[in-house]
């Protein structure tokens, strides 16, 4: 029997309670059917939880390229890897083929290694969308470098930080980068970043946007002339299972960018199985995930999660408003994007808009829709349903962290019956379990809690990198022998898992435990409302009241606002109840968001809270010019 693909809900139930009982024949037998090794492991799985030590298939040698790339070249050498869509919709989409694609990253994997990176050595990549970002990180996969790649919206700061945090020794970045109208200028951010960052020998260019940029003499090269010379031909470096593949920095909602480090052999499975399994993968489809590739969705669900199970996956250069707010529809019909796979944050704002801009395309090649990164709100969940998957195409919500590596919790399409709001089961080998204050594990269902994971999962991160006491303290200190999430969660009746948001942000109102998601919810529920944020601020008599800042929709009608502050807590009070009733509220033309498009609560709390200082990091902030706006305003 295979493990690899479960058929039916039934099954499910099976995998589920085999990969319980026996981990190690569950991961082992995944494993050894469906990938290539060089060597197989002496163990599946040795762990010890509370040192946060992990290992997943020791022993084993293999490089991931070989799976991703080398081993489809019979089957599908002429088969499309990935579907590259270019900011300007005028410009030609370039279709990639296993066969160029091995070709390309042989080709950088021997640039690299003549300008002398090794295994183990540490190069950032800086690069916008395009295919170049792909073939850089799968280069370094090849000779066994770690990537670290950093969004390329990224200011020269958060750049730095994370070079010298990784110490890398190369950078990877372009001329500029094309973003909708605008051009960013990024070699330009990479010449002020590395006035900080000794470590940097190499920089090398790639051309995108023609912008002219200052070169410097020794350390800066244009890469293509080098790629037009080198070999396509390149030896893949065995690696070990447990060497690290890369480096990648968490989005800082919550505090310090944590650098997560995902190892060779456990990543690879988990991130193949779990793609596989979610969106139903069949071989044909055509994947697109539209999250950046700087982020850990990007580097799991546009590029290894796919290409390990051969498929073909859309790289798309622009934003979902360029040229106007139709773009992803447009691409769906364009390429028959099979399954899409998005934002809440993306999803809120196309929903803002008319509905002729979905309308007008042919989405019917659509099977799987896909959302991750935050709670998705009921209403926006029905807007993606309807008008998006036509409610035929489940809906996955899919939760998981930059530290888990892939979908932890998640329907799988077809199969898990969905419900809005809510992730449901754990995937199979996930053993997801909810925590009280006492930190007792609470058993049945309808309850509430911390979310846990009470034993190893393959794709989980192995360390913070150069910091595993702060790996340890984060994530395995709060519930001893457990792996802590950092959000809260609810089992409903059957079991199914809804996140109700971060624990941190749980709010006790008079002496009540209320999660952000359900009141935001609530809230985004009245007509005229857009997107809300949910805070704490400390009260007299209630210990803590509640704070809502909402963003009303553009719908030109003037309202009374003191109505409005009525008619929503009426709407709290009806989905949740009168204790979560807002005490204050505060209409906003935006919210803080973190450049992969979460919401900064803690600078939102400080603003209720009335203290506008020291907000802490952030780096990450997309939109850091709302919080002097909010502020100013606030009664
Ligand atoms: P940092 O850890 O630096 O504060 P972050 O937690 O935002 O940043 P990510 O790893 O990108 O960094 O995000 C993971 C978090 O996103 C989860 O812990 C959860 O709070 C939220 N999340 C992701 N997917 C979902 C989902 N489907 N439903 C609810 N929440 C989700
Ligand atoms: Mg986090």
């Amino acid at each position: 029997m295979s493990y690899y693909k479960v058929d039916n809900l039934e099954q499910y139930f099976k995998h589920y309670n085999k990969s319980i009982r026996e981990p190690r024949k569950f991961w082992g037998k995944i494993a050894e059917e469906n990938f290539t090794w060089y060597q197989p492991w002496d163990k599946v799985v040795e762990f010890d939880m509370t040192e946060a030590d992990v290992q997943w298939f020791a022993g084993a040698k293999l490089n991931v390229t070989k799976n991703c790339i080398d081993r489809h070249l019979n089957k599908r050498g002429e088969k499309t890897a990935i579907i590259f869509e270019p900011n300007n919709p005028d410009e030609e989409a370039l279709h990639i083929t296993y066969n160029e694609l091995h070709q390309r990253v042989c080709k950088m994997a021997n640039v690299l290694r003549e300008q002398g990176v090794k295994k183990g050595d540490r190069v950032c990549i800086y690069l916008p969308m395009i295919p170049e970002l792909a073939v850089a990180i799968l280069a370094c996969a090849r000779i066994g470098a770690i990537h670290s790649v950093v969004f390329a919206g990224f200011s020269s700061k958060a750049l730095a930080t994370r070079i010298i945090d990784s110490e890398s020794k190369m950078v990877i970045t372009s001329d500029g980068g094309f973003r909708g109208s605008k051009t960013i200028e990024l070699k330009e951010i990479v010449d002020e970043a590395l006035q900080k960052c000794p470590s940097v020998s190499t920089v090398l260019v790639v051309k995108r946007t023609n912008t002219a940029v200052n070169m410097k003499e020794g350390r800066d090269i244009w890469l293509q002339p080098l790629l037009d010379e080198a070999s396509d031909n390149s030896v893949a470096e065995i690696m070990d299972a447990e060497d690290p593949l890369f480096i990648l920095y968490t989005s800082g909602s919550t505090g310090n960018p944590k650098g997560m480090v995902h190892t060779t052999a456990g990543y690879m499975v988990f991130t193949a199985y779990t793609f596989k399994n979610v969106f139903s993968y069949e071989e044909n489809d055509v994947h697109w995930c539209t999250a950046d590739i700087g982020w850990i969705t990007g580097h799991s669900y546009i590029l290894y999660g796919p290409l390990l199970n051969g498929a073909t996956t859309v790289i798309f250069e622009g934003v979902p408003s360029y040229p106007d707010h139709s773009r992803f529809w447009q691409v769906i019909e364009k390429h028959k994007v099979s399954q899409f796979y998005t934002a809440p944050t993306a999803i809120r704002a196309l929903a803002k808009e008319k509905l002729e801009y979905v309308q007008k395309y042919q989405l019917n090649s659509l099977k799987v829709i896909g959302s991750v990164g935050e709670p998705i709100n009921e209403e926006a969940w029905h807007w993606f349903n309807d008008h998006v998957g036509n409610k035929k195409c489940p809906v996955v919500d899919t939760w998981w962290q930059t530290e888990t590596g892939g979908i932890m919790i998640s329907p799988l399409a077809f199969i898990t019956p969905t419900k809005p709001t809510y992730a449901t089961f754990p995937l199979p080998g996930i053993q997801a379990v909810l925590m009280d204050d006492k930190r007792n594990e609470i058993e049945g269902n309808q309850v509430v809690g911390s979310l846990c994971i009470k034993f190893p999962w393959p794709g989980m991160a192995r360390t913070i990198w150069n910091d595993h006491q702060r790996y340890k303290d984060t994530y395995f200190s709060q519930y001893p022998g457990k792996y802590f999430t950092g959000d809260g969660a609810l089992r409903d009746e059957v079991g199914y898992y809804r996140i109700t948001g971060r624990v941190d942000d749980v709010i006790i109102v008079s002496g009540h435990n209320l999660g952000t998601a359900p009141i935001e919810d609530a809230i985004n529920e009245h007509p005229a409302v857009a997107e809300s944020a949910v805070v704490g601020f400390p009260h007299d008599v209630k210990g803590n009241a509640l704070y809502g800042y909402v963003i009303l929709k553009e719908t030109g009608e003037i309202r009374n606002k003191e109505n409005l502050f009525i008619e929503i807590n009426q709407h709290i009070t009806d989905h949740v109840g009168p204790i979560a009733k807002l005490d204050k509220i505060q209409f906003v033309s935006g919210l803080p968001k973190t450049r992969s498009g979460k919401i900064m609560r803690r600078i939102l709390r400080k603003i209720a809270e009335g203290n506008f200082t020291d907000y802490g990091d952030t780096s990450t902030l997309l939109n850091p010019e709302i919080i002097e706006e909010i502020q100013n305003e606030k009664k």
